[in-house]
C-alpha cells in the first residue's frame, strides 16, 4: 500500500496563469475579459516582484528601435487603463530628455535616435542651448540631447492593486503563496505547487525572471541569464522636474513623481541571485548612479536619499522579450523578459492573451519566438 499522502485538487480553470506580475495579470485579464475561467498562481504576493518595485518609467526613447512599435502599441493600453481600471495610475505623458555628456555619447545618441524615428518614434535634437532654455535644471554641460512627447511614467504601486481588483471582478482567482514545483501533462495541464495542485486547458508562463525554470519543469530549456537593478528614491521637494530624463549610455533614468519624491534608477547592478533570493545594494554601484544623477540635476544635492532597493530582472540573449508558445508545447505559453517590461508589459500580457484565445495575436510576435536559441541550437 502506498504511504504518499494524497495531494490537495485545488482548482481547475480554462487557463492556469504561473507568475502575478505585470505579464502574467494583463494575460489574464486578456483572457477573464474574453469569458474563460482563469486562476493565477503566485508562490510570493502577487506584485512583489519586479513589477512592483520598478522605477516606473514608461519610456520610448530608452528602447530598441525595433521595440519602439511595440511601446508605442502598449502606450496605446497605457492611455486607456485609468478609465479601464478606474482608479489613478499616476499616469503622466509629460515627454522625457535623452541628454549626451560626451561627444562619444553625442554621436550614440544619435545614430539610436535615426534607427527610433525610423520606427516610429517622435524626437527633436536639441542644441545645449536649447536644453538649457527648456530645462534650466539639467547641467549646461550636455553635448546634445532629444526631446520625445513620447515618454512618461506611472507608479507601479498604483498599478497592481487596481488590476488586482479588476480581475477579481472578473472572477479570476489569485492563489497567492502557490510557488510551482513541477508541471505535468495528461490530458489536462497539472500544475502542481506548494498550496495544492491546479488543473486547466492551457498554461501561460509569465514567471519573469524564473520564467526558464518553470520552463525547465516541462523539459525546455530557456535562455535567461539575470539583472539585479537598483532603484533610489529621494525626499520629497518642490516640483521642478517636468519629465522623465534618460541616458545615451542607458545608464541613468530620473523623475520627479507626484508627491515630489525623485525616483533615480538606469540599470547600475546590485549583488544577488535567484538561487538563494538574495538581491541587495551594490554600494560602490549606488555611488556611481547618484554621482551621475548629481551631474546631470545638481539641484539634486539639496536632496536626501530615503532609501534604495534591488530587484530582479530576466535578460535574454538578445534583449528581446519572449512571447509564444513553449517549443514543443500546443497549449503552453510564455511571455517573459523584456527590457523596460512595465512599459511593455500591458501589450506583451495582450498578446499572450490573444494568442491562447485565437492563436492570431494582433500584433506580430515572431522576433520574440521563445524557441529562438533553443531552435538554434538544436
Ligand atoms: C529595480 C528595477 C527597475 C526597473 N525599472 C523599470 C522601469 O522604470 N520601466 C520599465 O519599463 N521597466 C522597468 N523594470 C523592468 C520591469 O519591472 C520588468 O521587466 C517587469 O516588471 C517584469 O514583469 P513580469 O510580470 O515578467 O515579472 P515579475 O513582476 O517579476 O513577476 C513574476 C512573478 O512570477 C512569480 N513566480 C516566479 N516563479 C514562480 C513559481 N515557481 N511559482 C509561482 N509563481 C512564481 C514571482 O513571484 C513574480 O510575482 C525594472 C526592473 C527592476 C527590477
Amino acid at each position: 500500500m502506498s504511504t504518499a499522502i494524497p495531494r490537495i485538487a485545488a482548482g481547475k480553470a480554462d487557463t492556469i496563469v504561473i507568475g502575478g506580475g505585470i505579464f502574467g495579470l494583463f494575460t489574464a485579464l486578456t483572457v477573464a475579459e474574453a469569458g474563460k475561467s482563469v486562476i493565477v498562481l503566485d508562490k510570493g504576493p502577487t506584485w512583489a516582484e519586479a513589477s512592483a518595485v520598478n522605477a516606473g518609467s514608461l519610456g520610448v526613447q530608452n528602447k530598441l528601435p525595433a521595440l519602439v512599435p511595440y511601446t508605442l502599441w502598449s502606450w496605446d493600453i497605457w492611455n486607456t487603463l485609468p478609465d479601464r481600471l478606474n482608479d489613478d495610475l499616476g499616469l503622466r505623458r509629460n515627454g522625457g530628455y535623452k541628454i549626451a555628456l560626451t561627444e562619444d555619447e553625442a554621436a550614440r545618441l544619435e545614430k539610436v535616435v535615426a534607427e527610433q524615428i525610423g520606427s516610429g518614434l517622435e524626437a527633436q535634437r536639441l542644441s545645449p542651448r536649447d536644453l538649457c532654455q527648456q530645462a534650466p535644471w539639467i547641467t549646461p554641460d550636455c553635448v546634445a540631447a532629444t526631446w520625445s512627447p513620447q515618454d512618461g511614467y506611472a507608479s507601479p504601486t498604483r498599478v497592481g492593486p487596481a488590476l488586482r481588483r479588476k480581475l477579481k471582478s472578473l472572477g479570476v482567482r489569485i492563489i497567492e503563496g502557490a510557488a510551482v514545483v513541477a508541471v505535468e501533462k495528461t490530458r489536462d495541464i497539472r500544475v502542481l505547487t506548494t498550496a495544492g495542485d491546479f488543473y486547466g486547458t492551457e498554461l501561460a508562463i509569465t514567471a519573469g525572471a524564473w520564467s526558464a525554470t518553470v520552463a525547465a519543469m516541462l523539459g525546455v530549456t530557456i535562455p535567461i541569464s539575470l539583472d539585479v537593478n537598483m532603484v533610489s528614491v529621494t525626499e520629497p521637494a518642490r516640483p521642478t522636474i517636468g519629465c522623465i530624463v534618460t541616458h545615451a549610455r542607458g545608464i541613468l533614468t530620473l523623475k520627479q513623481v507626484a508627491n515630489g519624491s525623485c525616483l533615480i534608477g538606469g540599470g547600475w547592478q546590485g549583488i544577488g541571485s535567484i538561487s538563494d533570493s538574495r538581491k541587495d545594494i551594490d554600494h560602490d554601484q549606488l555611488v556611481h548612479n547618484l554621482r551621475l544623477a548629481l551631474r546631470v540635476i545638481p539641484g539634486l544635492a539639496q536632496l536626501n536619499v530615503l532609501r534604495s532597493w534591488a530587484g530582479y530582472e530576466g535578460v535574454t540573449p538578445d534583449s528581446y522579450p519572449y512571447l509564444g508558445r513553449l517549443p514543443g508545447h500546443d497549449n503552453v505559453y510564455l511571455a517573459a523578459c523584456a527590457r523596460g517590461g512595465f512599459t511593455l508589459g500591458p501589450l506583451m500580457g495582450t498578446l499572450l492573451g490573444e494568442l491562447i484565445l485565437t492563436d492570431h495575436p494582433s500584433r506580430p510576435i515572431t522576433i520574440f519566438d521563445p524557441g529562438r536559441f533553443t531552435n538554434a541550437a538544436a
